[in-house]
Formats: structure tokens, sequence, C-alpha cells
């Protein structure tokens, strides 16, 4: 049996799969996300670890796809810059090449997200598309006539800093009013926090959301300011589905209902797309990262027994 890994690395969580070529994931987990001065030399034993754990279930691994967030030069590999990660540019696929035996492949986060959609999530078999992921930060995957678009310098899709309320509130970019300001979880903790005093995290926000006025205010200011991201969006790609992910989605109707109203509402002479959250849980962008390794090792022709068979969707509880 073969397999491929997939590596999402995080700038609070590492995550990763061992997939088999057939799409049946031999193992999953998440870890903190070691922060070294030279990341390669930690990333290659993860990959040599996880190589030999394929080994010990009976499968030798043809391919590792990494994906990480940040300004990433897709011809060759190298990190420009991953904030969240500290990075600057890092050679990450060359590094990691020269220090394991299986072939690497690299990838933006996002939009390998967005690939896992389209095989086997919200957007399967859509070619145009539109994801959206809330976590720390927020970034999104465009896919365009089948195509994810990546942008003149790989920066394609940072919409978490299109300033959705001009002379708004100051971001850490340095701009203000940006998307993530108002609607990333750190965004809404931040905004809560400066209101009450009290360090809640955005899920803790959105439990309060039944008995907290500041807590209701704050969560509008996300969804409205989410809405108008899209309605934008909306109008420059005219995505067929919207598919929202990441950490925040876990607000389900609480987010959802709001943004689809807002989304509407803001646009008047054209109906929207519809917008759902995602069925692929926080392991989307390792699907996306494995399934990289699958094209880069040859193997894109068994993408499409992947999605027949729906077999790679991990549980989320790794
Ligand atoms: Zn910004």
């Amino acid at each position: 049996m073969n397999a491929v890994l997939g590596l999402d690395v995080g700038g609070t969580t590492t995550k990763a799969l061992v997939v088999a070529t057939d799409g049946t994931v031999l193992h999953e987990e998440r870890r903190p996300t070691a922060h070294a001065t030279d990341p390669l030399p930690g990333l290659a034993a993860e990959l040599d670890r996880l190589t030999a754990l394929a080994a010990d279930r009976g499968a030798a691994v043809v391919g590792a796809g990494v994906v990480t967030p940040g300004l990433i030069e897709e011809s060759t590999g190298t990190v420009r810059y991953a904030s969240n990660l500290g990075w600057r540019d890092l050679p990450l696929r060359a590094g990691l090449q020269e220090r394991v035996a299986v072939p690497v492949t690299t990838g933006h986060d996002v939009r390998a997200a967005g690939l896992a959609e389209q095989l086997l999530g919200a957007a399967t078999g859509v070619a145009d598309v539109l994801l959206l992921t809330i976590g720390t930060g927020i970034a999104s995957a465009l896919v365009s006539g089948g195509r994810a678009l990546t942008g003149g310098t790989g920066a394609a899709g940072e919409v978490g800093h299109a300033p959705v309320r001009p002379g708004g509130e100051l971001c850490p970019c340095g701009q203000r009013g940006c998307l993530e300001v108002y609607a990333s979880g750190a965004g809404v903790a931040r905004r809560y926090g400066a209101r009450t005093g009290t360090a809640f995290s955005a899920a803790e926000v959105v439990g309060r959301l039944g008995s907290d006025a500041v807590a209701r205010e704050v969560w509008a200011d996300a969804t409205s300011a989410l809405a108008d991201a899209l309605v934008t969006a909306t109008l420059l790609l005219d995505p067929s589905v919207v598919v929202l992910g990441g950490g925040l989605t876990a607000a389900g109707a609480d987010l959802l209902d709001p943004v689809r109203a807002g989304l509407a509402a803001g646009l008047t002479w054209r109906p929207p797309p519809p917008v759902h959250l995602t069925g692929l849980g926080p392991l989307a962008g390792c699907l996306g990262a494995a399934a990289l390794a699958m094209t880069h090792a040859g193997l894109g022709d068994h993408l499409a027994g992947w999605a027949r068979g729906r077999r790679p969707v991990p549980t989320g509880t790794g």
C-alpha cells in the first residue's frame, strides 16, 4: 500500500494526516506548532516520523505536502513572509527536500483547503468557489474556472486586510478598518476585551450571545464586516458558492445566518451565492496538502476516487 503525508503548519497548531493513495485516512494528529529559529530540521524530522509511522501501518510514503500561511512563492516553494510563524524568505520546499527522502511539495494553507473543499467538501465539482477561513486571522482561497488564483506575488486572497471600514480601527498590519480587525477570532476577542476588560476568546464571546449585550454588539460588527467583504468579493468574482471555514465556524448558525442575511441585503440587483459552512472541519488544509502530494507524485487521477468514496474525511477529533 502507498500513502501520502499532509502537513498543515499553522501559527498555533500543526496538523498532520497520513492518507493511503486510495483515500483511506491511516493517521491524523494535531499538536502545538514548535517555533524554532530554523524550522526546517524540526519539520523534516516530523516528516520522517510520519513516514516511519506509515511504514508501521504497512504503507510506503510516496510524497508529502506541506502547507503554511503567508506569502508563498509557488514556483520555488519559498515562504517570503509568514507573520504568525515568524518566517521570512524560508526555502521551505528546497530545505525539506534536502533533508528527507520522500518527494516534498508545498503550498498555501488556505488555497489547499480550497482544493480540499472542491475535491471533497462543500464545493465538490464547483469551478468557481470562494473559501473564506476565519480563524486567528482571515484569508481566502479563490477558485475561478477551476483554477486557484495565486496572484502576481502569491498574495491573492489576503482579504483579511481589505479595509471594510475605511478609517476604522487600527489593524496590526498598519492599515485601518481591515476585515480582520472586526471579524477574526483575535479581533473579536480583542474588541470584546477592550469594552469589558475581560479576556474571553472569540468562542467564549459567541457563547455569551444569549446573555451579554456587549457580546452581541461585537459579534454583530463581526458578521456585518464579513457580509460586506463577501458583497465585494461576490461582485468581483461571481462565485457559485461561498464556503466558510476556520475555527469561528464552530459558531454555526450564529455565524451563518447573519452573514447570509447581510450578503443578501448588500446585493440589490443580483441574487447572492449560497453560503455554506465547511464540512471538512479543521483538517481541510491538511487534506489539501495530502492532495497536493498526490498530484506531485503523479497520482492526481486517484483524487477522483477520494471524492467518490468520501473516504478521506477525517473525524476531526484527532
Ligand atoms: Zn490589516
